[in-house]
């Protein structure tokens, strides 16, 4: 058989980072603290790559949230179509956030992870508690008194809601300001070329990030809490696969796992960063070149997703409601369960899409419902690498609703979807490279 010679392709190159770095970390756990291990790896060099990269992202993160949805607001034009994608794009997201946490409860209620754990082996953990954040100050949090200051602090509500107003506002000027929504156009096309060139260290980025957290974590840890940690998985595989699978395949008639391989190289980056705003130049990227979805739309959507949409963290808030009261004792009543699903789509709306935030805003579910707030201790300590998982869920969450508005929109290019080859940073990886 003939075969050309092939040059291994991002896609291909960031998972072999991945599952290096896990069977490197996994081997580093066992190596003695000291010396070697400590201060050369965890701490030295594997530290200085994995930050490295998750600075550069980050650098990017609040320039490109900015410049993409003033372009994107600026090539809709027609005020109506905005706040049609808008409105489709909310709906989805909560209806699917709602879907999770109750799946989540579903399951855990049948799996009953906390019964038969015994509290006296729990570590007493001082808890952080959450500020509850109301839905009316979340709203009036929108709105930015001072727009500069919501950039240097990060805050992307806020971003989104400044560049909102930018973008329609430009395009309601039209030729006259022809110029300024000119500039943005070519701002959008130099942040795109950064982040193709921040992206060739994704994978020894990659591969830093993982081995950091199990050289440091180790699988062991999970030992003790295997089913609470088993039951968040399966239900974030579940959504995934069935209620993504079946919306996907619903209003658009195509396929999960086509979807899945298209966007690895995203799903990648949020499973080592556990970031989903960090995530966000990748997100914006593959969603373009590889699943086909106009910038017109993505440029709006995945940054509101990566800001409200998590999925994947109210599923984990679900499973550890259940499994908190559980080991505390504490039988929950059907106005209880209901009361979760609410205040757990709420919080992922207040969620920042940063590493950990998903468990203090736990603090907010669980005191809603009166259960004590320390049982979160109890799964802290397992709690990063389930971080990185529902990351990845989120993401992949923000660009399946972002598919489904744009497809609806006529703004999804179907044949670069189907195309074999990806065209991520214009390196081509064949599909078959990471089956
Ligand atoms: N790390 C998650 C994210 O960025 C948020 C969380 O659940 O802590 O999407």
């Amino acid at each position: 058989m003939k075969r050309e010679k092939k040059k291994i392709g991002l896609t291909t190159k960031i998972l072999l980072g991945l599952v290096i770095g896990f069977i490197f970390g996994c081997g580093l756990y066992f190596v003695p603290s000291g010396f070697l291990k400590d201060t050369l790896m965890v701490d030295g060099l594997l530290y200085l790559m994995g930050e490295v990269f998750l600075r550069a992202i980050k650098m990017l993160v609040v320039p490109l949230v900015f410049v993409s949805i003033v372009n994107g607001a600026a090539n809709i034009g027609d005020i109506k179509k905005l706040g049609r994608i808008g409105g489709r794009t909310l709906s989805f997201y909560i209806v699917t956030t709602a879907i999770a946490i109750s799946l989540a409860l579903g399951m855990a209620s049948i799996i009953d992870p906390g019964q038969n754990f015994d509290l006296s082996a729990a570590v007493e953990t001082e808890v952080e508690i959450g500020e509850s954040l109301p839905l009316v100050d979340v709203l009036l949090d929108m709105v930015p008194e001072n727009p500069i200051a919501a950039m240097t602090n990060g805050n992307m509500l806020q971003i989104i809601v400044f560049a909102l107003l930018i973008g329609v506002a430009l395009s309601a000027l039209g030729k006259k300001t022809k110029y300024v929504t000119d500039l943005f156009a070519q701002l959008n096309e130099l942040m795109m070329k950064i982040v193709g060139y921040v992206m060739l260290l994704a994978p020894i980025g990659v591969f830093a990030l993982i081995s950091r957290t199990f050289a440091s974590e180790g699988l062991g840890a999970i030992g003790p809490l295997i089913k609470y940690f088993g039951t968040v998985i399966l239900v974030l595989i579940m959504h995934a696969f069935l209620t993504y699978g079946s919306i996907l395949k619903l209003f658009t008639g195509l396929n999960i796992t086509t979807f899945i391989r298209k966007f690895f190289p995203a799903i990648s980056v949020g499973f080592s960063t556990a970031s989903s705003s960090g995530t966000l130049p990748v997100s914006l990227e593959v969603a373009e070149k590889n699943l086909g979805i106009s910038k017109n739309v993505s440029s709006f959507t995945l940054p509101l997703g990566a800001t409200i949409n998590m999925d994947g963290t109210a599923i984990m808030q679900g499973v550890a409601t259940i499994f908190i009261a559980q080991v505390y004792g504490i039988e929950l009543t059907f106005s209880q369960l209901l009361t979760v699903i609410i205040t757990a789509t709420l919080a992922s709306i207040g969620t920042a899409g940063v590493p950990g935030v998903g468990l203090i805003m736990l603090s907010m579910v669980l005191q809603s419902i009166n259960i004590p707030v320390e049982g979160i201790g109890l799964i802290m300590g397992i709690d990063r690498l389930l971080d990185m998982t529902r990351t990845a869920v989120n993401i992949v969450g923000d660009s399946v609703c972002t598919l489904i508005v744009a497809k609806k929109e006529g703004e999804f290019d179907e044949s670069k979807f189907r195309q074999k080859e990806n065209n991520f940073n214009g390196v081509a990886a064949s599909n078959l490279d990471y089956q």
